[in-house]
């Protein structure tokens, strides 16, 4: 089972995806957790230089990066860990292009569908779990882990931008994607994810 989280800043992703994933394992399940940017050296390096707040990477540039990244990702991290029966769990994933790069950076959408469909090579994840919140409460929160200057220089309206793109994937591909309110409280929020995810694992 290939499963993406995805959303804005400050939306709680990490913790979320840690609590699904100790609650798999719990259940006997092998699981793998990874990122983006991040979850290969190349990725660790992609990180440092694109989301460098003194460094400037232009739009189309930056969607190349992410693409070549996610490639590396998905050919050395997620297909050997499905190959072996595991279930993965990846911190963002094609969709967070198709909404930073392609609305956030007004990149031609087409164009970047046609190069996440080359990044991926075929490989979607069969439920992706986008986490809702409002970017003002997105923004209050991610300040507070140090990801505030970085947020901030791109301005409420970009978040705007990418919430809205994320929300029109999201019902673009209703069989895929499953939009959870995350401005609840953990529990909350786990709880509507552990829903979402059973409803796949029992499928
Ligand atoms: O919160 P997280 O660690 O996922 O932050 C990574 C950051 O990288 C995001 O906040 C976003 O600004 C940026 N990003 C991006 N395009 C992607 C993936 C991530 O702009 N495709």
């Amino acid at each position: 089972l290939f499963i993406s989280f995805e959303g804005g800043e400050g939306v709680g992703k990490s913790t979320q995806i840690a609590r699904l994933a100790d609650r798999l394992r719990g259940h006997g399940h092998e699981v793998i957790v990874t990122l983006e940017p991040g979850g290969t050296p190349l990725g660790t390096e992609l990180r440092r230089l694109v989301l460098n707040p003194d460094g400037h990477v232009t739009p189309r540039a930056e969607a190349l990066l992410y693409a070549a990244d996610r490639a590396h990702h998905v050919d050395t991290v997620i297909e050997p860990a499905l190959a072996a029966g595991k279930v993965v769990i990846t911190d963002r994933y094609a969709d967070s292009s198709l909404a930073y790069q392609g609305v956030g950076r007004a990149l031609d959408p087409q164009q970047m569908r046609e190069l996440c469909e080359f990044a991926v090579g075929g490989r979607w994840p069969e439920v992706t779990i986008l986490l809702d919140v409002d970017p003002i409460v997105g923004l209050r929160r991610a300040r507070g882990d140090g990801a505030g200057d970085r947020i901030e220089a791109e301005g409420l309206e970009f978040h705007k931008a990418v919430r809205a793109a994320f929300l029109d994937l999201a019902g673009q591909d209703p069989d895929r994607f499953v939009v959870v309110d995350a401005s609840g409280s953990l529990d909350e929020v786990a709880q509507r994810v552990r829903v979402a995810v059973d409803r796949h694992l029992e499928s």
